[in-house]
């Protein structure tokens, strides 16, 4: 059985938040799992989006992944024709019921789409406010600081790593990997924990072609690893799009005795370890089920 298994849900746009988050806190409560989410806490600027949506690389993803269906039509136009609507900041009762219902809730930066698609343009000012209106956004609703951070689109540069330093996280999970580690930069290693994901969305694998059979039979095999196992799951595909499905894989875990925690627990625990954690470097990635790039953790 696998040593640690998370949930890890990202939560990019407002329906995610609004309708696919309510229905994951639901089938979650169904099978008494703990998971972490992650909100974006500013605007939802999604509907920039539709000009990947055309790109043809981006096809096979959104015939299974139809995005009207998956974040609902006046959600394309946010940013475009619409006035982006904030996400967490404009929703403080469903962060509140994330955490009422004994989840951890972590920041997802501030505005997701700029952050995922121009990060690396952006100054190191710039990277600093995107974190600190996220974190400021969090504090005013809980009166406290946020524990976590994962970056939007599991994109990430040195300038960012470095910055969120800055914040005193307890951890971050930015990148896809294998295994929790600090990551390294020329040479230099930083002090906040990235706990990476490790294990492939179920979308991802449909777009690989596995059926839904192979899919639950892909996370049965994978969670019987003594390793670090993190899920990433997206409120706009698990609770809305593949919701029958996110339930058949919740079930399926209950009865073979899975145990899910939140990432902060599994956080301190590895900060107990008296082993030592190991350093990776990050680096881009193309990853499998997925168009563009991703920060990874670099295996040599
Ligand atoms: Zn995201």
């Amino acid at each position: 059985m696998a040593k640690y298994t998370a949930i890890k849900v990202d939560v990019d746009t407002l329906t995610g938040l609004c309708v696919g988050v309510p229905n994951i806190l639901d089938l979650l409560a169904d099978y008494s799992v703990k998971a972490t989410f992650f909100v974006p806490m500013g605007p939802d600027n999604s509907g920039k989006h539709i000009g990947r949506v055309i790109k043809k690389d981006f096809l096979s993803r959104m015939l299974k992944m139809n995005p009207v269906k998956m974040i609902g039509f006046k959600n394309l136009l946010y940013g475009t024709v619409l006035k982006p609507p904030l996400i967490g900041k404009g929703n403080a009762a469903i962060l509140k019921r994330i955490v009422d219902e004994g989840h951890e809730l972590g920041i997802h930066g501030w505005d997701h789409y700029q952050w995922q698609r121009k990060l690396e343009r952006m100054s190191k000012d710039g990277i600093r406010r995107h974190l600190r209106l996220s974190a400021e956004s969090y504090a005013e609703i809980f009166g406290s600081k946020p524990k976590s951070t994962a970056a939007p689109g599991w994109n990430t540069t040195n300038s960012s790593l470095e910055i969120q330093e800055e914040f005193g996280f307890l951890y971050s999970s930015d990148a896809r990997g294998i295994q929790a580690f600090r990551p390294k930069i020329n040479g230099k290693s930083l002090r906040t924990l990235q706990i990476p994901t490790t294990l492939p969305g179920m979308d991802e694998l449909g777009v690989a072609g596995f059926s839904s059979e192979q899919i639950l039979a892909f996370f049965e095999k994978e969670w019987q690893r003594n390793t670090l196992l993190v899920l990433g799951v997206h409120a706009e595909i698990e609770g809305i799009t593949m919701r029958s499905q996110f339930q058949r894989l919740l079930a399926l875990a209950a009865t073979d005795g899975v145990c899910f925690e939140r990432l902060d627990s599994i956080a301190v625990k590895l900060y107990q370890d008296t082993v030592c954690i190991p350093e990776f470097e990050i680096a881009k990635a193309k990853v499998k089920g997925l168009e563009g790039l991703f920060s990874c953790q670099k295996i040599s």
